[in-house]
């Protein structure tokens, strides 16, 4: 363990701002900077200090000069699906109740200092321009990209696809149909039988 944040210098800011475009991990930032004391007990002050009146559901870390983007599920810890245009393509643990867009080149930095947490299994993202996430409910949305912490992150109870509607039954539309169709022949055959043996 060399690199620590301290070194690099770093601050903490609330909200989302713009981010650059480029390759980011989406991962929580536990995983990255969790063992580094110094930081993650200032982060944690920063997060829950006493001095803060309005609560802020996200936040920007600049770390040597890079933007990190860190924000809090919706329900706490487990394991949150990432889209790309709708299309499930991995999924980030979570340990510390939050999410974030970790720049590449940051963990190049820290090569040194990343142990045995490095979540190396977290979906790599790739934003071909500058963004700025949308953090709603849990759900960060942010250039053709979601990582859904919320409602929405399990997706459909039958096939786990993340169709934008699911309905009552937390089916997608076409899930639905088939249980519908599948209803209306087990009806069908009900019938059948009941007139055979008549
Ligand atoms: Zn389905």
């Amino acid at each position: 363990m060399t690199a620590t944040a301290k070194v690099f210098g770093y601050e903490f800011r609330e909200g989302c701002e713009e981010m650059k475009a480029g390759k980011y991990r989406v991962t929580d930032p536990c995983y990255f900077l969790g063992h580094d004391d110094d930081f993650w007990n200032n982060f944690c002050s920063f997060m829950f200090g006493e001095d803060r009146t309005i609560g802020s559901d996200s936040y920007t870390i600049e770390i040597a000069g890079y933007k990190v983007m860190a924000w809090g599920t919706a329900y706490g810890d487990g394991c949150y699906p990432t889209l790309k245009d709708g299309v499930e393509i991995g999924s980030s643990g979570v340990d510390a109740g939050m999410l974030s867009l970790i720049p590449i080149e940051l963990y190049d930095l820290f090569k040194d200092h990343l142990g045995e947490n490095d979540d190396s299994s977290a979906p790599i993202v790739e934003l071909a321009y500058n963004f700025t996430p949308h953090i709603e409910e849990g759900d960060c949305s942010y250039g053709g990209y979601q990582t859904l912490t919320g409602d929405s992150a399990e997706g459909c109870g039958d096939c786990g696809c993340h169709d934008d509607y699911l309905n009552w039954n937390s089916l997608c539309n076409s899930c639905q149909q088939e249980r519908d169709n599948e209803e209306e022949e087990r009806l069908r055959q009900e019938e059948a039988d009941n007139e055979e043996e008549e």
